[in-house]
């Protein structure tokens, strides 16, 4: 289920997008202006922000500086029709797509679908995957989870990248040791059993989650959301 924020002011248009958007399966917060998008979004754990660009104070510009100062939550700009170059700004301050009101609502689920499951999958900023809560950044070998640091092993960290390179799909036993631990199978698995353990203990028992999944006899999975699927 993804938590989403949305920073609008017209009164109406937030609550038909919260109740749609609830509708889905989705938890939904609501600012009707720009500070109180900006508090929100650092307060909470936001998995994507639907972002008016027409606020008054803080402009919705303003806002998705303020947010890529921190964090790479997707943004997803909503803009009047001939807003172009607040369009291109935007796009430019590190907002990840726009839709142009009056939208569809299938449309806003289209976007966000394709947002999120982008994000799982790798963020564009190189190699930063984000899943809930857990950051992990392949270039500097760092794991977090709720803005926690997570010390982790490097043969812990390639497991987990692995599998969040392959979200959404069950990975065998012998596919994980030989793309993580490089060698051909040779009929002893346990120890991808043994390394899952020591990431559960780290991650999935401290924190209450359960990040990596079992597939009983067959391997290991990590679940975005179901409705991340197109
Ligand atoms: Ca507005």
């Amino acid at each position: 289920m993804a938590k989403i924020l949305v920073v609008e002011d017209e009164h109406k248009i937030a609550r038909f997008l919260q109740l749609e958007l609830i509708h889905e399966g989705s938890e939904v917060l609501v600012a009707d202006n720009g500070y109180d998008g900006v508090k929100k979004e650092s307060e909470e754990s936001i998995d994507l922000v639907l972002l008016d660009l027409m606020l008054p104070g803080l402009s919705g510009i303003e806002v998705c500086r303020r947010i890529r100062s921190h964090s790479d939550v997707p943004i997803i700009m909503l803009t009047a029709k001939d807003d172009i170059s607040d369009k291109v700004t935007g796009l430019d301050m590190g907002a990840d797509d726009y839709i142009t009101k009056p939208f569809a609502i299938e449309e806003v689920f289209a976007r966000i679908r394709v947002a999120l499951k982008r994000n799982v999958k790798k963020g564009k900023k190189s190699n930063l995957f984000r899943f809930k809560d857990l950051l992990v950044n392949v270039d500097n070998y760092e794991v977090s989870y709720a803005k926690e640091k997570v010390v982790m092993t490097k043969k812990e960290f390639s497991l987990l990248v692995y599998l969040l390179e392959n979200v959404n799909v069950v990975v065998p036993r012998e596919t994980i040791l030989s793309k993580v631990w490089g060698y051909e199978y040779i009929g002893e698995t346990n120890i991808v059993d043994v390394y899952v353990s020591y990431i559960r203990t780290k991650i999935d028992q401290k924190y209450g989650v359960e990040i990596i999944r079992t597939i009983r006899g067959v391997g290991y999975i990590i679940m975005g959301d179901q409705n991340e699927e197109t």
